[in-house]
């Protein structure tokens, strides 16, 4: 048997070790790219709101009792390494990082669908609305991202031809 406080302080921790996990994967496809700017930037700005959510998620967490699960986000931190070594070895990482990057988003999106029933279930309103600011910034980058994956493509694809040029990052 679980409270409605249990889950979603549960569902809480999981989201904190997502954001340490979307920091460092943002972090390490951010100082890779080169000759993406726009992307990069996109990538920065996205890092610095992944460390505001990171606060208002650990905010949620402490009103309710609770501190992050140490072990939950070493593990989002493990995954975040294996996928940045695996994009490294990619000739197409630019492609793949933003495809990775998008569903990504996604994931994002639907944890704080999630978080903003349950919060609104333990009639915690403060949380409801944290999670409802941080879903409008998920939503931006998502859509940000797959409106530049056509042009991102063609880019690539324009680089990959010349042989002078580094198309991968
Ligand atoms: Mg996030
Ligand atoms: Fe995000």
């Amino acid at each position: 048997m679980a409270s409605v406080q249990d889950n979603l302080l549960d569902w809480l921790k999981d989201a904190h070790a997502m954001e340490r996990q979307a920091e460092d994967m943002l972090t390490a496809q951010a100082k890779r790219l080169e000759h993406y700017p726009d992307l990069k930037q996109r990538i920065e700005q996205h890092i610095e709101e992944t460390r505001w959510q990171q606060g208002q998620v650990d905010a949620a967490i402490k009103r309710l009792g609770g501190s992050p699960s140490v072990l939950k986000d070493i593990g989002g931190k493990a995954m975040a390494f294996g996928q940045a070594m695996a994009g490294m070895t990619m000739p197409d990482e630019v492609i793949k990082g933003s495809m990775s990057g998008y569903v990504f988003e996604n994931l994002e999106i639907a944890t704080y669908t999630v978080l903003i029933t349950a919060a609104r279930a333990a009639g915690d309103e403060e949380t409801a609305m944290a999670c409802e600011a941080i879903l409008k910034q998920e939503e931006a980058m998502a859509q940000w991202i797959l409106e530049h994956l056509g042009p991102t493509t063609q880019q690539f694809l324009g680089r990959s031809q010349n042989p002078d040029l580094e198309a991968k990052r």
